[in-house]
């Protein structure tokens, strides 16, 4: 029986940290085949897990790295960078006035709007749905009686990966299910 092997461009390479835990969560550290191949060849990772599909050339046939992980460990640095995909990945990718969890419609609200000199920044943006954003309009949330459930704050990089954790990526390998689904702290 032949097992059709997967085409090489459908097989990124889980990435993990020297601690064997992935480099980060969401999105969900992965490279592609050729930059998980160069980083064998340059002896940065360990290959852990393979697929079944190879490459090869005149001089040399390989199967592909499903799971790498990194010789030297990588430390986060402590602040993550205040972006866009940051501020809802804090705000799990919920409004912060009705909970809503609708992509399409999430928008950025200033809590104290720039119009009464509120800033942009991590303390006074929050993941808002485009409805809760014009029902709020130019108010404060005092005035408008609409308070974000968390009091917004910078993150680390630690809480966001946390809550990066909560988002299953939509293909999984199952080589990577044992650094996914297993890396989650024991209830003592
Ligand atoms: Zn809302």
């Amino acid at each position: 029986m032949s097992v059709a092997q997967r085409s090489p461009d459908a097989c990124p390479a889980l990435v993990l940290n020297a601690d064997f835990r992935p480099l980060s969560y969401f999105p969900l550290s992965l490279w592609s085949w050729q930059d998980a191949l160069k980083a064998v060849f340059l002896d940065r990772v360990d290959v852990v897990a393979q697929y079944d599909t190879s490459v090869h050339s005149q001089n040399f046939e390989m199967r592909l790295p499903s799971v790498v992980s990194l010789k030297t460990f990588v430390k986060h640095s402590r602040a993550p960078a205040f972006t866009r995909f940051n501020v809802f990945l804090r705000d799990s990718f919920a409004c912060q006035y009705c909970s809503s969890t609708e992509r399409d419609a999430l928008t950025f609200d200033h809590v104290v709007p720039r119009s009464q000199g509120g800033r942009t920044t991590w303390e006074n943006i929050v993941a808002a749905c485009s409805a809760c954003n014009i029902r709020k309009g130019g108010r404060t949330p005092r005035e408008a009686k609409m308070f974000p459930a968390r009091e917004p704050l910078r993150p680390s990089m630690y809480e966001l990966n946390e809550r990066g954790r909560a988002f299953p990526p939509h293909y999984l390998h199952e080589s990577w299910q044992d650094f996914l689904y297993w890396d989650c702290e024991l209830e003592p």
